[in-house]
Formats: structure tokens, sequence, C-alpha cells
């Protein structure tokens, strides 16, 4: 099938992600979406087994956001946030805080989920200068994490595992240790502390779930464990939720299954139910109250241009709508009982090492995979869009998908994988 003008005379000025772009296969060609459905230029439609990077939580082309961004275009698209605020940010301001647990209560917004936990790492790490608590500069991050793509977040993804090993001395570097999840661990854990601890300002860590480190989960012991020993030791304990946040780990954040209370905590991905680019930082009142000073200097000095972007305020807000509004959380607990069922066969699967749900994320680990593009190849020949990578094939679905549209997503992946 020929592929459209604009097709062959874009292609060689684009450079696409995570691709070597000298043997990646040629993208496809998406022309709408709608559901859980993305329709091809060629007419063909795939099921999404990934909702747009984990964004579209309500499913893509809701009606309810569509109209709110609507209306917000017509109105007053953007406009700039330095001196002036506007309802959509005040509203969204307001709705999150309350959402949030704790004194979680001061959101400061960016345009992505990296930005975001530099934003976070800046406010932890100014939070000391501005206390003159001298030599407290550095990050304790743990191994299977993922924390953004830019220079500072490379430094708190695992140095190994993670794709910026490349990097590795180049940039200012920082802790990264095993997550205290059993009895050796954790001593490693709080030998690391009482020797380091007074050169750190602050724990990092995704709730639940490292995502893009290969769906890694842990239990809310764990995050109980970060919190009493971030206590401990006077640190900051920043939760990266830009994954876990708004249901997708089955309650709206992850750290409520643990009644643990963050001092930072960043959100993005499925803040705008995967329509616009937008993400939050948000602390507690004595992390804000750490900033209030005589001294201009104390400030926060940051301020991207696009800043609380009011029309990405106004579909977050679609969003948190639709969560009151429409059965989101029971959908999910429905997709995990559904997701359990569904993936558990693959387990007897020849090269299968693991099989394992939470909330509305399905992961089929392997002993290895030699090609994920191959493997992608595979399962658009299915009809679906599934992004294998590392060892893992995994499934995290708009909650919203239909039971048909689910199996046939789990379907593929049983017989993509035992082909
Ligand atoms: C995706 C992700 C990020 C980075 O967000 P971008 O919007 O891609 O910059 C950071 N942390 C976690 C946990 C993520 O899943």
């Amino acid at each position: 099938m020929s592929s459209p003008d604009w097709y062959e005379d874009g292609l060689p000025h684009i450079w696409l992600p995570y691709s070597q772009m000298k043997t990646a296969p040629a993208p496809l060609a998406a022309y709408a979406t709608e559901g859980s459905r993305i329709i091809l230029e060629d007419g063909r439609s795939l099921v999404d087994g990934v909702a747009a990077w984990w964004t579209a939580c309500h499913g893509y082309n809701h009606p309810h956001i569509r109209a709110c961004a609507e209306a917000q275009l017509a109105r007053m698209p953007h406009v700039m946030f330095g001196g002036m605020v506007h309802e959509p940010a005040l509203r969204l301001s307001s709705r999150l805080t309350a959402l949030l647990p704790g004194d979680l209560e001061r959101v400061f917004y960016t345009d992505s989920g990296s930005v975001a936990v530099e934003v976070a790492m800046k406010m932890a790490i100014q939070y000391r200068l501005n206390r003159e608590e001298t030599g407290r500069t550095k990050l304790l991050a743990f191994k299977g994490g993922y924390h953004g793509d830019t220079l500072a977040t490379m430094a708190i993804c695992d140095p190994e595992e993670g794709m910026h090993h490349l990097f590795a001395g180049v940039m200012p570097a920082q802790h990264v240790i095993d997550l205290p999840r059993d009895e050796a661990t954790t001593a490693a854990f709080e030998a690391f502390l009482n020797t380091h601890a007074h050169e750190i300002t602050a724990i990092i860590v995704e709730p639940l779930v490292q995502g893009a480190g290969g769906m890694l989960f842990h239990s809310p012991d764990v995050l109980r464990r970060l919190r009493d020993a971030a206590d401990r030791h006077g640190l900051l304990l920043i939760l990266d939720e830009i994954f876990t946040g708004f249901g997708r780990t089955g309650t709206m954040f992850a750290c409520q299954q643990a009644g643990i209370v963050p001092d930072i905590i960043t959100l993005s991905k499925a803040l705008t139910g995967g329509t616009m680019a937008l993400a939050a930082t948000v602390a507690r009142r004595h992390v804000y109250e750490a900033f209030l000073s005589d001294n201009p200097e104390h400030a926060l000095m940051h301020g991207p241009t696009f800043m609380a972007n009011p029309l990405a305020c106004a579909c977050a807000n679609a969003s948190l709508d639709l969560f009151e509004q429409e059965p989101r959380l029971e959908q999910v607990a429905a997709l995990e009982t559904a997701l359990r069922e569904q993936l558990e066969p693959c387990r007897t699967l020849p090269g299968v090492k693991d099989v394992r749900v939470m909330g509305a994320i399905g992961v089929v680990e392997l002993d290895r995979i030699a090609d994920p593009a191959a493997l992608r190849t595979r399962f658009i020949a299915e009809n679906v869009w599934i992004r294998p990578f590392r060892n893992i094939v995994y499934l995290t679905p708009a909650f919203t998908i239909t039971p048909e549209e689910l199996r046939t997503l789990t379907q593929a992946i049983y017989k993509v994988l035992s082909a």
C-alpha cells in the first residue's frame, strides 16, 4: 500500500524516540483515535494496549474532555503564568491537593514528567540551601527506577539497567542502591544511610511499581520503610507518581495503599486523561515554607514558558470530573481480575519467567526478548498495539476498554508468545 505524500516527504526529517534510526522499522502512520482504538492511515484499526504511553486512562476522544477543551480553546488557549493566574489552574490546584493525602498543598506546574522531577530535585536541594544545612545535595534513588530522560533525572535512573548508562561519569553522580524489599537489602539500605545520610537531601522512588524499569512491583511495606527511614534521618521523601498516579495501581495514588504522605509528589502521564502535556510537582507545607524569606534568593527560580497552560489545565479538570462521574476505580478493579485470569495461561509458555498484575497493569516477563521491534511487528499483525521492551510484554489499557477489546489484547499476547 502506498504511503501518503506527507509521510514520504516528512519521514526523512524526523528523529524518533528511543530508536536506532539506522535499523528501526518504519513507524506506523496514525490517522485517528477513538475509545481504545488507533485508526491507521491505511484504514487498519488497532486495539491499544499501552494507552498512549500510560496516559489515556479514559480512552481516546472522551466527549467530556473534548467539550471542556473546545470551550477553553475558544476562550483562552494560553496565557503566561508569571504574575497572572487563571481559573483552570487554580481549580485544578484545589482539586489535586484535596485528592492528595496530608498537607501536600502547593502545586508547581510544568509541561513534562522529567521536568516535574527536575523541579522536585531542585526543591529538595534548595530546601537545604535555604535552611543553611550544608552538604546535603545528593539524591538517593533505587535500582530498577526511572525518573526521566533529562540530564539531572538520568542520574537517578537505574545506572546499569536504565537507558542512560552511556552517560555514566558525565553527569554528577547520585546514589542508586537496592530497594529495601527484604532483610538483606533493608540491612544494606540502613547501613548506607548511617554513613551517607548527612550528604543526602531526599529519597526518590516510584511507589509500588517501577514502570519503565520493567514494571517491577514492590509491597506497600517498602514504602512505609522508606518513610520511616526518611523521618529517622531527616530526609525528604519524593514519590514519583508520574506513572502510578490517577488510578493505575487500583487507588487514586499508589501512596494511599501504604498510608504514607511524601514530602513532594510528582504527577503527569494520566493527569490530563491523555490529551495535553502537563505535569505537577506538589510540595507539603513545610517544604514550601522553607522558601518563604525576606531574601529574594530563597525563591524557587523556575518557570517554564507554558507553565500551567490553561488548555492543559482544563483537560486535567475534565479528567478529574470523569473520575468523579464515572466508576473508574471500579473499572480498574474489574480489569485487575480480568488481566489475572486472562494472562495467567501465559505462565506455562516457553520462555515465560513471571506473570504479574497490579490494578490496570498486566505483565508477562520473559527470560529475554531478542528483538522487541520484531515482536511489536507480530502484534501489529494481530491488530493490537503492544510495545514490548527489555524482557517484558505488558498491558496498561484505558480503564474504559471493553471486555472484548481486552480479550483481543490478551489473546494476541498468548498467540504471539506461543508461536
Ligand atoms: C514517564 C515518566 C517520567 C518522565 O516523564 P516525561 O513526561 O516522559 O518526561 C518520569 N517518571 C516516571 C515514573 C515516568 O513513568
